[in-house]
């Protein structure tokens, strides 16, 4: 398997620390908010990426924090809960967020239940423990800070200009074009919540810096150095750049060997923006009426490391997409349609091809292609049964496009698309009609081949 490294800018074959295991540690949302689509597509990658390590037989241990603390959690908190202590106001929110974003997640596909999920605010004393042993820091009037003019390694990830290294910065984001000393520990102020921290005598009520979180839960489950580690590009620097330079000044050894990281979701060819209204939730998705799967399509239309452009028109494409495998998978609940055909007596070579497109950094638009293929030609010859739900079965494994487990229709409609085949033959015309009118009612569409009506789903 080959796969991009940031640190090395480069497409690189895949080694793993131990052989046929895999840890993958992955930035996760902060949980001020509902997660955008933005967002959603980051997630789809590294789920992708996730599966295709499975694909390639290595055992996957998972892990993903949740960032329950942090500055925009803390403001946010204070908004929405007003009057509330602190804490209170903290864990009312993020808890409401985290369910949300896992209801967004299971809707777009992606499959958490092999993962381990952290919050930050259980893992307040790993972060204190760490920062005790790093040695480059410094502690002013508002908090720890990591003092990035000791460490002759930073810039691991991206090159910086270290002119401005004496310059702080207090916020857990900040302006990208500048190096600065960032704070592992934040001084709490009046009213916002707070843990204690006894280090060099003093005792600072605070809470940690975010990409001190990151650091001391994936070290904590994984080890150091771990095997990849995952985020948006946004993530590269200076998020990463700050949790590469923690760690090895703390534990002296590198915090992971490969950085995989995947491109912005654009809106209308935008960066995402409330101000913009191009601003969209899954939710926004929804209620236009699309399937969720269709945008997790839309993701796998473009590589991980393009910028994709939103548009309702590709959505609409997409969804038509899925339409068309979603009736394929159809097929197997139609038995009229099997056995007379040689479909799927290619499907072994077509999944290794998959397999051998997703292995080649994660093409997903190949892979999607293959399957294309086979929809195509079941579309012409039918499919037999049998060979079917296994193939699916497969494909869901590696993209997680829910099509193995979909539903038959109910006997009610079986009955009707009967009573519609017997008055074709005997050429009832009118009757027939009728019912297929009656069938388009209820979302089921007939299509008659030279083996049979076939129905689908509109
Ligand atoms: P956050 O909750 O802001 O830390 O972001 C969660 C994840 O979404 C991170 O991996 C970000 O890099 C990623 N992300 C943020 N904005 C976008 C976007 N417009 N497109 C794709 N990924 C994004
Ligand atoms: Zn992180």
């Amino acid at each position: 398997m080959r796969i991009y490294n940031t640190l090395s800018r480069r497409v690189e074959e895949f080694k793993p620390i131990k052989a046929g295991e895999v840890k993958l540690y992955t930035c996760g949302p902060t949980v001020y908010d509902h997660v955008h689509i933005g967002n959603l597509r980051t997630y789809i990658f590294e789920d992708i990426l996730r599966r295709v390590l499975i694909s390639n037989n290595f055992q996957v241990q998972h892990v993903m924090n949740i960032t329950d603390v942090d500055d925009k959690t803390i403001l946010r908190s204070k908004q929405e809960f007003p009057g509330e202590k602190p804490k209170q106001a903290l864990g009312k929110l993020t808890r409401k967020y985290e369910e949300l974003f896992y209801e967004d997640a299971y809707k777009v596909g992606i499959d958490f239940s092999h993962s381990k999920i952290i919050r930050a605010t259980n893992h307040i004393n790993d972060m204190r423990e760490l920062i005790r042993r790093i040695p480059y820091k410094y502690t002013s009037d508002d908090g720890i800070y990591f003092d990035i003019s000791q460490d002759k390694n930073y810039g691991t990830l991206v090159k910086l200009d270290r002119t401005h290294e004496h310059h702080r910065i207090n916020n857990d984001e900040y302006d990208k074009d500048h190096v600065a000393d960032f704070a592992l520990w934040k001084t709490a102020e009046k009213d916002e919540p707070s843990w204690e921290f006894g280090i060099d005598g003093k005792n600072i009520a605070g809470r940690p810096g975010w990409h001190i979180e990151c650091s001391a839960m994936s070290v904590k489950y994984l080890g150091q150095p771990f095997d990849i580690h995952t985020g948006g590009v946004d993530l590269i620097f200076p998020h990463h750049e700050n949790e590469i330079a923690q760690s090895r000044a703390a534990i002296n050894k590198p915090l992971a060997n490969y950085f995989v990281h995947s491109e912005h979701l654009l809106v209308d060819g935008h960066k995402m923006s409330k101000t913009r209204a191009n601003f969209y939730t899954l939710d926004n998705i929804l209620t236009k009426g699309f399937d969720p799967l269709a945008f997790r399509v839309l993701t796998l239309q473009a590589h991980y490391r393009s910028q994709l452009n939103f548009t309702w028109e590709s959505l609409d494409a997409a969804q038509s997409f899925l339409k068309r495998l979603q009736a394929w998978a159809d097929l197997k609940f139609q038995p009229a349609l099997g056995h007379k055909s040689n479909a799927g007596h290619n499907y072994d070579t077509v999944f290794k091809k998959l397999v051998r497109a997703l292995s080649e950094d994660l093409n997903t638009a190949e892979a999607l292609a293959e399957i294309s293929k086979l929809v195509t030609q079941a579309e012409s010859e039918g499919v037999v049964i049998e060979k079917l739900q296994p193939m699916l079965k497969k494909l869901d494994q590696a993209l997680g496009l829910g099509l193995a487990n979909r539903k038959d229709v109910s006997p009610q409609i079986k009955k009707l698309i009967f009573r519609r085949e017997q008055a074709r033959k005997n050429q009832n015309w009118s009757e027939a009609d009728h019912l297929r009118d009656e069938l388009a009612n209820q979302g089921i569409d007939i299509n008659d081949t030279p083996h049979g009506p076939v129905w689908s789903r509109a």
